[in-house]
C-alpha cells in the first residue's frame, strides 16, 4: 500500500480543490431542497426559474456562472450569486482539509487511510456550510446535518483522533447541555420563549462529538463573540436585523393552513405552532432581534477544525487536559 509521502503534496491539493468544487455544486442542491423536504438525489439539477434540466456544460462550478454572465441559458433568469459562492467555498474548504489536516498526518500513513480522513472531515465541513446557508435563509438547522454529523463524529473516533469514544461522548453531552440548560430551559421558564433554538444545542453537541468538551465550549463562546461583533457592525451601519423573507413567507403559509383547518386537525396544528418560536411575529426591540446563530457557531467549529491545536495550546497553556 503506497503511503501519503509517495504522492506530491501539490497533486493532492489540486485533487482536493477540484473535488471540493464539484461537491460545492451538489451542496447548492442540498441547500435548496433539504429545508423544502425534497429529495436531494432526484431529479438532477434544473433551473429554479423555468424548471428546465441544466446541461452538464452549464453546471461547471464557478466557471459556468462567469461564462453565462450570471444568467441561466434556458430563460435568461438571473442566477443567485450564492451558487458560485457556495461552489467556491466547497473548493476552499476541501483545500483547507487537505492542507491543514491530511498533509499533517505522519508521512508513512497509508494513502487509503489518508483519503478516508479527507473524506470524513470534508463531509463534515461541507454539511456545516450547507447548514449555515440553510439557517441564514430559513432560521432552521436540519436534524439530518446536526444529529447526522454528531453520529459521524462518534463513529469515526478511531479513524481521526487519539481521543477515546468516552471523551467524544462526554463532549457531545457537554455541548448539548451548555446550550440547552441556560438558553432553552431556564430562559424559556423566565421569558416564556427560548433564547436559542434546539437546533443550536444539537449543533454545539456536534462540535463536542467531534472535538471533545473543549471544542464544544470553544464553538459556543467563539460563536457568541462573532455573532455579537457582526450584530454590532450591522447596527452601526444602520441595518435593521429583520427576519429573512423565507421565514416570513413560511409563517404566512402556516397561518393560512391554520385558517383553512377545522376541528381536531386545527387543534393539532395549533399545538405544533405553539411549540414553534418562528410561528410568532418577532417582538419589537433589540432583545428580540432575530439573527440566525447557527452560521456563527459553524464558523467557530470550522476554525477549531483547522486551527484546533493552535487554539488549544494558546488557551490551555497552563491547564493539562485529561
Ligand atoms: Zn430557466
Amino acid at each position: 500500500m503506497p503511503a501519503l509521502a509517495d504522492f506530491p503534496p501539490i497533486f493532492l491539493i489540486v485533487f482536493a480543490a477540484a473535488f471540493g468544487l464539484l461537491f460545492g455544486s451538489f451542496l447548492n442542491v442540498v441547500i435548496h431542497r433539504l429545508p423544502r423536504g425534497e429529495s436531494i438525489a432526484f431529479p438532477g439539477s434544473h433551473c429554479p426559474h423555468c424548471g428546465q434540466p441544466i446541461k452538464p456544460r452549464d453546471n461547471v462550478p464557478v466557471l459556468s456562472y462567469l461564462l453565462l454572465l450570471g444568467r441561466s441559458r434556458c430563460c435568461k433568469a438571473p442566477i443567485s450569486p450564492r451558487y458560485p459562492l457556495v461552489e467556491a467555498i466547497g473548493g476552499l474548504v476541501a483545500w483547507a482539509v487537505m492542507r491543514a489536516i491530511v498533509l499533517e498526518l505522519p508521512a508513512q500513513t497509508s494513502i487509503a487511510r489518508a483519503l478516508a480522513v479527507f473524506g470524513t472531515y470534508l463531509a463534515l465541513a461541507l454539511a456545516l456550510v450547507a447548514a449555515a446557508f440553510i439557517d441564514l435563509e430559513h432560521m432552521l438547522l436540519p436534524d439530518e446535518i446536526t444529529l447526522g454529523g454528531a453520529g459521524l463524529g462518534i463513529a469515526t473516533v478511531p479513524l481521526r483522533t487519539d481521543a477515546s469514544f468516552r471523551d467524544c461522548l462526554i463532549g457531545a453531552a457537554v455541548g448539548f447541555l451548555i446550550v440547552w440548560v441556560p438558553f432553552v430551559f431556564l430562559y424559556g421558564k423566565l421569558r416564556g420563549r427560548a433564547g436559542m433554538g434546539l437546533g443550536d444545542a444539537k449543533l454545539v453537541m456536534l462540535a463536542g462529538a467531534w472535538f471533545g468538551w473543549f471544542g464544544a465550549v470553544f464553538a459556543l463562546l467563539a460563536g457568541a463573540v462573532q455573532a455579537t461583533a457582526v450584530m454590532l457592525a450591522l447596527l452601526a451601519a444602520g441595518k435593521k436585523l429583520e427576519e429573512p423573507p423565507a421565514v416570513v413567507e413560511e409563517r404566512r403559509a402556516l397561518l393560512a393552513e391554520l385558517e383553512a383547518a377545522h376541528g381536531a386537525e386545527r387543534e393539532e396544528l395549533e399545538r405544533v405552532l405553539a411549540d414553534d418560536p418562528l410561528a410568532k411575529e418577532p417582538e419589537p426591540g433589540l432583545a428580540a432581534a432575530r439573527l440566525a446563530f447557527g452560521p456563527f457557531i459553524i464558523l467557530a467549529i470550522l476554525e477549531f477544525m483547522f486551527y484546533g491545536s493552535v487554539i488549544r495550546s494558546e488557551l490551555l497553556s497552563d491547564v493539562t487536559l485529561p
